[in-house]
């Protein structure tokens, strides 16, 4: 039996309260957020961290740390989940998004999602970035916009001829950066990416790296990679994620280490070190 107060020390030592705001403000932030699919366990435990607006941040680290898990609470995907339970508060701009009274649907407008894998609707190029549009009610020049979304994705020129095509006639990268384009349409400020690269070869890879780095300023970006060169390359920020256990207690994934981008050359703390050394100790921390 391991004691509470061991098990407090723990978690305030995985995961300190910010301290000072990141050099642009944030335009996100956790405050002891944890989510848990099954009583009495947690896939993300105590995490507070700060996302600084206009800015790309990396969450990495060992897989099942609950990285996925936290990008999904970002904007309410998580509901999604009916297992799912949260306590806590992810702050958009100040407001906490799971209070009562804020719909889900307008968090998602303001706080879009890449997935893993290119998800394009079956439907015309044209209609899959107009999509998000037309269900948010968003009045103006349609095809202007769509226009819009597809330079800022980098695919204009390659389907500016083929509109009327399908969105799955497109290759894998090609269908990444149109998932992008229909994110991008709706205006949103916060873009989150889960591993967006992983399903697609190097040359589709380097485009959608370039694609993020293209959209540094307008958009704030929250990024999940197992890739570290990506990571440095494409990131400002980053936070290295991990979880521990006491005896066989999952206590879930937490922000071990928060800091710019020269985390990836210099950690500060011990278990980034080893993990971006490729130590196995990184993946758990055991009492
Ligand atoms: P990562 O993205 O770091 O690989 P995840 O967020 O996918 O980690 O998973 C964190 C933990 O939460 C894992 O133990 C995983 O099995 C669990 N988990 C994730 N999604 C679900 C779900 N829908 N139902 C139950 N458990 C889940």
């Amino acid at each position: 039996m391991t004691g509470r107060s061991e098990m407090v020390q723990l978690e305030f030592e995985a995961s300190p309260r910010p301290e000072t705001e990141p050099a642009d403000g944030p335009i996100i932030e956790a405050i002891d957020f944890s989510v848990s699919f099954k009583p009495g366990t947690y896939a993300v435990r105590n995490v507070n961290l700060q996302v600084p607006v206009g800015r790309t941040t990396t969450l990495f680290g060992p897989s099942g740390c609950g990285k996925s898990t936290l990008l999904r609470a970002f904007n309410r995907m998580i509901d999604l989940t009916p297992s799912a339970r949260v306590s806590g508060q992810i702050l958009y701009g100040g407001v906490n998004i799971y209070d009562r009274d804020i719909d889900p649907v307008m968090v998602r407008h303001h706080i879009g999602m890449v997935f893993q894998k290119p998800n394009p609707f079956p439907k015309s190029i044209y209609d899959n970035v107009a999509w998000g549009r037309k269900i948010h009610g968003m009045k103006g020049d349609m095809e202007g916009n769509v226009e819009k979304a597809l330079r800022q994705a980098a695919l204009w020129d390659e389907v500016k001829d083929r509109l009327n095509e399908s969105g799955l006639s497109l290759s894998g990268g090609q269908q990444q950066r149109l998932c992008i384009a229909r994110a991008i349409a709706v205006e949103p400020r916060v873009i989150l990416m889960d591993e967006p690269t992983s399903a697609l070869d190097p040359i589709a890879t380097y485009e959608i790296e370039d694609l993020i780095e293209s959209l540094r300023g307008s958009y704030t970006v929250v990024l999940v990679s197992h890739d570290m060169h990506q990571a440095s390359r494409v990131s400002e920020y980053a936070a290295f994620m991990a979880s521990s256990e006491i005896g066989r207690q999952e206590l879930g994934g937490t922000i071990v280490e928060f800091g710019t981008k020269d985390m990836f050359s210099r950690p500060q703390n011990p278990r980034t070190e080893m993990y971006l050394s490729g130590k196995r100790e990184a993946v758990k921390k055991t009492k």
